[in-house]
């Protein structure tokens, strides 16, 4: 592994840098104050970022998308995390599973989608259902030709703005390691299908203007084409996309620990009590020298797990290592950083408070910290047969 990055990412670092400094963050404080991105700078910062090139990187050049590697990938995601999720999701990226698509699927969803004229969400969360996500209840039964959908999800980010979802439903049953379980499968749902309905959720303190939404599924009927991949497999292309979307959490919340570190240094270098910087005191500059060694350290093992990615060699365990690790830091550097500002910390005109509250909803989607450790200790457990 080497730990230099080529010309080329450098490059690709530049840009994104630049774009987000330039496009994203001057944005910040109206759609925190608005709780949305007014839709018509959604739709120029969208197209900024296609016209940028930086659109759907995750995604081959065939198909019209960036045609980075993961490794590439994963240092845009580290840019991205700069920013807000309002923000930096008009610029990200289709969901990998769209690769899935075959048929009608391509056109209709996958190449508009990766165009940017579509977008895309996805729903396998459900009130009765977060981390047991196998134990959902939303039902997909044949009839005829079609499927009829039946259930609700909740906390479905994006559902608000997306064209279609990518909804996970119950299909049958089939045989695991410990008997009988329910067989998911995938479907796309378009927007405007009778039966389904999308409604505006409880609003979280993590990442204003990022919405989660409700969706209800009554009777909606949905033509055999909606199957994405294969009937009954739906999990696995879950859990096949889920590596790459906690990797996605590592590298933002490395980029926003960056920025808050950076913030933090210059409040502790600058911020004079007793007469002198108060980073000079130990107890500040201890939790500075605390807060920048965690960081490079989640910074290495994400860039460890994209780097394995990239060789087609990373593990579950590697993404749950990079995605545990680097989003508790992030916790503990925002944290830290509101401690080191004071009262100033905690007031709404620094964005410090507001990165200590985005920072908190990294420790729970995709997976939380608990299951992301549970992932980790069994791939442990399992090399010695228990
Ligand atoms: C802001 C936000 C946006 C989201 N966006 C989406 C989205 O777009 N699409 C989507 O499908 N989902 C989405 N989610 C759902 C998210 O993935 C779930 O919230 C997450 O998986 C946890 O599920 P839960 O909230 O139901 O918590 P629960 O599963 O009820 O967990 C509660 C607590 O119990 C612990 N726990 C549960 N099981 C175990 C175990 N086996 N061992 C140890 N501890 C355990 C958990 O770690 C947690 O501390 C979003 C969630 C949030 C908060």
């Amino acid at each position: 592994m080497d730990f230099g990055l080529s010309d080329e990412q450098r490059a690709i670092v530049a840009t994104v840098r630049d774009f987000v400094r330039r496009e994203l963050v001057p944005h910040e404080d109206l759609v925190e104050r608005l709780d949305e991105v007014p839709a018509e700078l959604a739709g120029q910062i969208r197209g900024r970022a296609i016209g940028a090139g930086l659109y759907a990187a995750n995604f081959p050049a065939e198909l019209g998308g960036g045609g980075l590697d993961e490794l590439a990938v994963t240092l845009v995601e580290r840019e991205l995390g700069w920013t807000s999720y309002a923000l930096q999701w008009l610029v990200a990226r289709p969901s990998n599973i769209l690769r899935a698509c075959e048929g009608d699927q391509v056109q209709t969803y996958l190449l508009p989608t990766v165009r940017g004229e579509r977008v895309d969400c996805l729903a396998m969360t459900e009130p009765g259902a977060g981390s047991d996500v196998r134990s959902m209840t939303t039902r997909a039964a044949r009839d005829g030709a079609d499927w009829v959908l039946n259930g609700a999800k909740h906390f479905i980010s994006y559902a608000d703005v997306a064209d279609f979802v990518i909804v996970f439903a119950v299909t049958g049953t089939d045989a695991g390691p410990r008997g009988e379980r329910s067989a998911i499968s995938a479907f796309l749902v378009d927007k405007g299908t009778r039966g389904f309905t999308v409604g505006r959720g409880a609003s979280s303190i993590s990442h204003r203007g990022y919405h989660h939404c409700e969706l209800s599924f009554a009777d909606c009927r949905v033509p055999g084409s909606a199957l994405l991949g294969v009937e009954g497999r739906g999990f696995d292309l879950l859990s096949e996309w889920l590596g790459a979307s906690r990797l996605t959490v590592a590298a933002t919340s490395v980029g926003r620990a960056r920025r808050v570190l950076d913030l933090a240094t210059d409040w502790a270098a600058t911020r004079k009590q007793f007469g002198q910087p108060i980073g000079r005191f130990q107890g500040v500059g201890f939790a500075l020298a605390d807060m920048a060694a965690r960081l490079e350290a989640a910074e290495l093992l994400t860039m460890r797990a994209a780097w394995r990615l990239t060789n087609g060699a990373m593990s579950d365990a590697d993404a749950a290592m990079a995605k545990l690790f680097a989003s508790e830091m992030l916790g503990r550097v925002t944290d830290q950083a509101v401690q080191i500002f004071g009262g100033a910390g905690l007031m709404s005109d620094l964005p410090i408070e507001r990165f200590w509250r985005d920072a908190r909803v990294e420790r729970i989607w995709d997976g939380t910290s608990e299951i992301q450790r549970h992932i980790i200790s069994r791939s442990m457990l399992r090399e010695r047969g228990a």
